[in-house]
């Protein structure tokens, strides 16, 4: 026997009994009668609808379903340029770090977003590979707390890839955030860049031509980056959430180092 399920995308498929998921099942089982409401979720700078069940009947016909879950899904265009005669081709920068994939899929390591001066202001843990999905929601998130409303560049080591992504019109103007990042300078660090060979990078991501960059040292992740890996050896066995706690205290202490003006 076959049940149609509604999922929370607003799809509605015929499922095999035995094959329902768990929870279904078990109300189902209970014989109660009951409805499911969707509820928006604001996550990571993305808008997504997710059902929740509810005893009862309801009358409710106006639950609305977004088709889009957000900014977050990739697609072929991110990475494409535009040439003068019309025709597109794929950027040819190898420097694209979602294919790198972790041999712990649970976790990638963490994202850490630094000041020029060395404060660190945000760690993120990051799943399966550092995709530009969850560096650009990552930064969409710390972009939204009106701490960060004055920035106004971008350093990141594959700066093509993410501001390919950021400037999609699929999601460049879903939000007032993802306007004002799709507007931002997103420029490559001094020290990667010379592995940036694409043309389109070489004239919109280069260090040298940003005003802002000027006399900023923008391998400043790369210098923090450095220190950490000391903590490698002790790290290569942790869980996640040893790492993570470990990762935390850690760059609290930088932070404090970094206020008073020690050096590491
Ligand atoms: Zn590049």
């Amino acid at each position: 026997m076959r049940k149609q399920v509604l999922w929370s995308d607003g799809r509605k498929s015929w499922v095999k009994e035995g094959r329902l998921p768990t929870k279904l099942e078990e109300v189902l089982k209970s014989g109660k009668d009951f409805h499911h409401r969707a509820v928006e979720i604001k996550e990571l700078g993305q808008r997504r609808i997710e059902l929740k069940l509810q005893f009862g009947k309801t009358n409710d016909d106006n639950n609305t379903y977004v088709h889009n879950s957000g900014f977050g899904i990739e697609s072929v265009e991110d990475s494409l340029i535009s040439e003068s005669d019309g025709n597109k081709r794929k950027l040819l920068c190898g420097t694209e770090k979602g294919r790198h994939t972790c041999k712990n899929s649970r976790t990638a390591g963490i994202l850490v977003m630094e000041r020029p001066c060395g404060v660190v202001v945000n760690i993120k843990e990051l799943f399966s590979s550092e995709s530009k999905s969850q560096v650009y929601a990552h930064i969409h998130n710390l972009l939204e707390n009106p701490a960060f409303n004055s920035t106004s560049t971008i350093c990141y080591d594959d700066a093509c890839h993410l501001k390919k992504f950021a400037q999609n019109p699929l999601r460049c103007d879903q939000t007032a955030v993802a306007a004002r990042i799709n507007g931002m300078e997103i420029i490559c660090d001094r020290f990667h860049f010379k592995n940036h060979i694409d043309a389109w990078c070489r004239k919109n991501c280069n260090p040298l031509d940003s005003a802002n960059l000027k006399l900023v040292n923008t391998e400043v992740c790369e210098q923090l980056f450095s220190w950490l890996s000391k903590f490698s050896a002790i790290t290569k066995h942790m869980n996640r959430w040893r790492f993570l706690f470990l990762m935390v205290y850690v760059l609290d202490n930088h932070n404090e180092d970094v206020v008073s003006g020690v050096f590491h």
